[in-house]
């Protein structure tokens, strides 16, 4: 199977040629056609394979060429990162065209984004939020949009865009051709799937969840956050070298103080990037770290959804993401474009049962590995062992009603039998 069977005309297949893609992936030869007829599709692949280009090129195909002034097309992203990267990936897919691309996101002053606009424009790659903001002062024009992509539905959806979405839903015309991509698939999305699209086509390459082949998968047990980030110091003196890591923490304040800490060990720069960074800071932070500027980058979940940078060879998980969906995207970033990658998730002793339901959700166990034997191993300072015990008990409460817990709070005990249903609360 080829590009040229997939029925692109010349100046895609230029465009393909030049990005040096020899083949179609398989997420490309399903959606491609069915994208191409006009129909609505529901595009499920695992991460980095490619699902940008499957849906990228039909809809240039369908645009053409430069036509009004008015947009005729609309991508929706979660974050203005990806956004960035959906548009300098449009652009090098119409290089053989006259077609006008614009990205528009927040987090900078809309002046240039809506000279751009009026300057026409035929695709948009936008965030949910500025684009409600520029048409609510009357600076976008909707009414030619025939097609509509919502990337990454579910993280638009976690991240409450669910009011901005169902607006862009509202004002773009009814009759369009809606695709929604991702690569899992939890039920809230089904929902938004029945809301958005019209008797979907279903593409799904691979079961649901699986995390692509090339990533390995690792765990390592360690007491406390400490001693992670001794662990941590310890991989990058030995393991780094030239290769390019991604460091995925929960919070804005475990992603700084880890960034600190292992600053002071290095004399290289470790850049952090999470929602409360400016918009220069973090596009930066991307570009430098795409263009190996910057080898370690240390990420809460914003990094996490669609980031293409080929040349990560690993992601550590400093802390195990809850949703184990979560974890799919976050491995994602490495092993991407056909090449190897490692993922290393490291879990305290409370972590382990969000461990669980990763291996559970992936199929299989991730391969267990020792610490070195140098490492350095600290003591559990006192709150991070409450707060250590404390999940282990509300865990293990999910599981057995009765469970009363080391740690239980003893006014609560009136209400042991309220959670009696709660054993499957915490999957979605
Ligand atoms: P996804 O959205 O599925 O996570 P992307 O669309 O970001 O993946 O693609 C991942 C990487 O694979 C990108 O670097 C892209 O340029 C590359 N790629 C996509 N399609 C092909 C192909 N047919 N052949 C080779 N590389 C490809
Ligand atoms: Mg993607």
């Amino acid at each position: 199977m080829t590009f040229t069977d997939l029925k692109l005309t010349r100046q895609f297949l230029n465009a393909v040629e030049d990005a040096g893609y020899d083949k179609p992936s398989p997420i490309q030869i399903k959606a491609i056609p069915a994208l191409r007829s006009g129909q609505d599709v529901i595009g499920i692949a695992q991460t980095g394979t490619g699902k940008t280009a499957a849906f990228l090129l039909p809809l240039l195909q369908h645009l053409k060429y430069a036509q009004h002034t008015e947009p005729r097309a609309l991508v929706v992203a979660p974050t203005k990162e990806l956004a960035l990267q959906i548009h300098a990936e449009a652009l090098k897919f119409a290089s053989y065209t006259d077609l006008r691309i614009q990205a528009i996101y927040g987090g900078i002053g809309p002046k240039v984004q809506i000279e751009r606009l009026q300057a026409g424009c035929d695709l948009i790659i936008c965030t949910p939020g500025r684009f409600i903001e520029l048409y609510s002062h009357g600076h976008l024009a909707t009414k030619r949009i025939k097609h509509l992509v919502l990337d990454e539905a579910d993280r638009m959806m976690d991240m409450g865009f669910m009011p901005q979405l169902r607006q862009i839903q509202e004002i773009i015309p009814n009759k369009r051709q809606n695709m929604l991509f991702s690569a899992t698939f939890p039920n809230r999305v089904e929902r938004l799937a029945d809301e958005f699209l019209l008797w979907p086509t279903r593409i799904e390459v691979t079961p649901e969840s699986t995390p692509v082949a090339t990533v390995r998968q690792l765990k390592l047990e360690l007491p406390n956050q400490r001693t992670k980030i001794a662990f941590i110091e310890w991989w990058i003196t030995h393991h780094l070298g030239e290769k390019r890591m991604l460091i995925f923490a929960r919070k804005k304040e475990e992603a700084e103080s880890l960034a600190k800490y292992l600053q002071r060990s290095f004399d290289f720069e470790i850049r952090t990037i999470h929602s409360n960074k400016g918009q220069n800071s973090r596009i930066n932070a991307m570009e430098d770290f795409r263009s190996g500027a910057v080898r370690v980058l240390v990420s809460t979940d914003v990094a996490s959804r669609g980031i293409d940078v080929p040349e990560t060879e690993m992601v550590i998980n400093a802390s195990v993401p809850r949703d184990p969906h979560e974890y799919v995207h976050r491995i994602g970033r490495t092993g991407r474009a056909f090449r190897n990658g490692t993922a290393l998730t490291l879990n305290d002793p409370a972590e382990r049962y969000a461990l669980e339901r990763i291996e559970e959700l992936v199929g299989e166990p991730l391969e267990l590995i020792e610490a070195p034997e140098s490492l350095e191993t600290f003591d559990t300072p006192k709150f991070e062992r409450q707060l250590q015990a404390r999940e282990i008990d509300s865990e293990l409460r999910k599981r057995d009603p009765n469970y009363q817990g080391a740690f239980h709070e003893k006014k609560k005990k009136g209400s042991k039998g309220k959670s009696t249903k709660s054993g499957r609360k915490s999957r979605n």
